[in-house]
């Protein structure tokens, strides 16, 4: 009997691997004509000053608008373009898109882009970027560039030079998800970031896991012995805001500062100031 629930729990687990695996063909078909199609969406989620909640920067997400199944999230169809190689072509677009829209914003406030370990690995990435800087105008300073540390391990010698050209070009360079890799510690000891942003998993378990407490306050040691700013990933309620500015976190992002929104949607600035006193307002019964 155990024999045949083994038998048919296999069969269930193949099954279910072979529908994976077919939906994901699907979606790589579809993805081919996504930028001919006109199909791409950029989004942007803001960043805010720990403790003044002014914003300081813009993140761009992508959004895929499929005709028949609606939105699609990055999480989706990233890895996908990524295992496909067309993460190449949609990289670029993004950085063009999120440039592009940069331009129009207050010029104090910067944008960052994701990049893909694939994107970072081809020797003429940091030439992409400086030729879009250039066709769109935003000041090198203004961009900053998002990466993990599976980025990092692909290529590490590539890498390296990719971070130190864009640094010399004036881009700045972020630890995206800091403590999900492998060796967070080591690439943070092997490669010159401008900024830590620590993974969501830690700030969502503020409340409940003193390990993930701990965790967030090594990183901002960390942060001040390397004079860069941690900001913290995942922000949705005041109880994690408040440990997170005692903990000395210079930003935060997350759907309690708002959700992403698609980037021709970033208020002006009147109205992101109006925004800003809301957000205290909202806030003030747990700031001291
Ligand atoms: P990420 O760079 O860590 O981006 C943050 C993700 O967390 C976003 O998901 C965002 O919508 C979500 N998020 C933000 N605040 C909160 C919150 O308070 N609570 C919760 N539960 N989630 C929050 P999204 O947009 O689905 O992106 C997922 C990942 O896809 C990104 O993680 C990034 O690694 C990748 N990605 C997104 N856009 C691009 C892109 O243009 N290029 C590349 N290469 N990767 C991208
Ligand atoms: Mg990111
Ligand atoms: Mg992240
Ligand atoms: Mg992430």
């Amino acid at each position: 009997r155990a024999k045949r629930i083994g038998g048919h729990q296999i069969k269930t687990y193949v099954d279910g691997m072979e529908e994976a695996n077919r939906r994901q063909a699907v979606i790589a078909a579809d993805l081919k004509s996504v930028i001919s199609d006109d199909q791409l969406r950029l989004y942007v989620q803001p960043q805010n000053d720990a403790r003044t909640l002014e914003l300081t920067g813009y993140e761009a997400l992508l959004r895929w608008e499929h005709p028949e199944k609606g939105l699609i999230g990055a999480a989706d169809f990233i890895p996908i373009a990524e295992r496909t190689g067309q993460i190449l072509d949609i990289g670029q677009w993004v950085l063009e898109a999120a440039c592009q829209h940069a331009v129009s914003w207050d010029p104090a406030i910067p944008v960052s882009v994701n990049a893909s370990p694939l994107q970072l690995s081809r020797s003429n990435y940091p030439a992409i970027v400086s030729q879009i800087l250039i066709e769109t105008g935003l000041p090198a300073q203004r961009l900053e560039i998002e990466l993990t540390e599976s980025s990092i391990i692909e290529d590490h010698d590539r890498v390296l030079q990719a971070i130190k050209a864009l640094r010399d070009m004036g881009v700045r360079v972020s630890m995206d998800d800091f403590g999900t890799g492998y060796s967070s510690l080591n690439t943070l000891q092997n490669f010159p970031f401008d900024k830590i942003k620590v993974d969501r998993v830690f700030t969502q378990s503020i409340e409940t896991d003193p390990r993930s407490r701990a965790i967030i306050r090594s990183a901002v040691l960390l942060g001040h012995s390397f004079k860069i700013p941690v900001l913290a990933e995942g922000v949705e309620n005041k109880i994690q805001l408040d440990f997170l500015t005692e903990a000395g976190c210079a930003q935060v992002q997350g759907f309690l500062f708002g959700r992403p929104i698609p980037a021709s949607d970033v208020p002006s600035n009147v109205e992101q100031a109006l925004l800003t006193e809301e957000l205290r307002t909202n806030l003030a019964g747990s700031r001291q």
